[in-house]
């Protein structure tokens, strides 16, 4: 750390000031050959903010430390994971076939970019997760009449078709998309697609369990009145970066990448490892994640990112936010 800060203290005056550290960021975000890419200038100045914490326009030795221990650190080594989120018979060939939707992707595409990562990449931990449903979920269409629907329904019961939203009475009343019947418990059709490659000692995580609520990111069912193990696990592991894709991309795989996001995860979303149900929704998620700080990527270019040899300045953005955060969370606690 004191070699870095010496070397980046090019005046020698003890302290370094914006320019020093733009030369810092210079040296960081790069990618595998070496190339800068650019930090715009405001996103410069709020990040030099963040570690000049007495705000005094210059960072010091002390200052420097936050920076070097959960930032520089951080965006040199991250510490990966490897989401890969319902890739299971039903959306592929069985009862929720996704190119049967209005995008008519085909879900197969998936499985060799993501056994070709599982190959190569050495990601520090590797989860599958399950749509994973009892009979009487209630998301099947199947299902419409075990339940009472809102007046403010805007489908009927008589009217619905699959994909259509209705609103549950209830209280809070539950508004919920239909889907045909799938992934039920234990079946074939919520079976991993034969054809994926699952490592060894990965973890498995099952979601939409309950039948009274719908789940579609990993972290928590639609309502966030249950959560699963990931987040627990993925901190027990130290994960600092999260590579998300799978099936389908514009409705699990886009929740869960909202959510690692909204958590605070450094989230790489592997743009060719997912296929989804409508385009416009695909195109949203996308919009959602780039607005989020997240980034999109191919799955040519994450090998080197996770091997910290590939350092995209949006990744490091979010993880400066997500200090900024903790350090005016422990302001708050230290005045009360
Ligand atoms: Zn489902």
């Amino acid at each position: 750390m004191d070699a870095c800060f010496s070397a980046f203290d090019d005046d020698g005056d003890g302290f370094l000031n914006i320019h020093e550290f733009d030369s810092i960021c210079k040296g960081l975000f790069r990618n595998d050959r070496g190339i800068v890419y650019s930090l715009d200038a405001d996103r410069l100045e709020h990040i030099f903010s963040i570690f000049d914490t007495k705000k005094d326009g210059l960072i010091d030795r002390q200052e420097f430390v936050l920076c070097w221990d959960k930032w520089i650190k951080t965006i040199v080594r991250p510490v990966s994971v490897f989401l890969i989120i319902d890739v299971q018979n039903d959306f592929i060939s069985g009862t929720l076939n996704i190119s049967n939707c209005s995008a008519q992707q085909n879900g197969l595409e998936v499985i060799e970019p993501i056994n070709q990562l599982l190959d190569t990449v050495n990601f520090d931990s590797v989860f599958y997760s399950y749509d994973w449903h009892p009979t009487d979920h209630i998301s099947f269409i199947e299902n419409l009449s075990l339940r009472k629907l809102d007046s403010s329904s805007p489908v009927s019961a008589e009217d619905a078709k699959p994909f259509d939203t209705v609103v549950f009475e209830g209280c809070p009343k539950i508004k919920q998309r239909l889907w045909p019947k799938h992934c039920i418990q234990d079946s074939w059709g919520a079976q991993l697609y034969k054809d994926l490659k699952v490592v060894d000692n990965a973890m498995k995580i099952y979601k939409g369990t309950v039948s009274d609520v719908d789940s579609y990111s990993v972290f928590w069912d639609n309502k966030k009145l249950s959560e699963t193990t990931l987040c627990n696990q993925l901190a027990n592991l130290n994960i600092t970066d999260i590579y998300v894709c799978g099936l389908a991309y514009d409705v699990c795989v886009g929740a869960t990448a909202a959510d690692a996001l909204s958590i605070g995860y450094r989230t790489i979303l592997i743009d060719d490892c997912c296929r989804g149900v409508d385009v416009d929704d695909i195109n949203l998620t996308k919009n959602s994640v780039i607005k989020n700080h997240g980034v999109i990527v191919q799955s040519h270019e994450v090998k080197a990112m996770v091997e910290g040899r590939d350092r995209r300045p949006e990744l490091g953005y979010k993880l400066a936010l997500e200090l900024e955060k903790s350090i005016q969370n422990s302001k708050v606690k230290h005045i009360k």
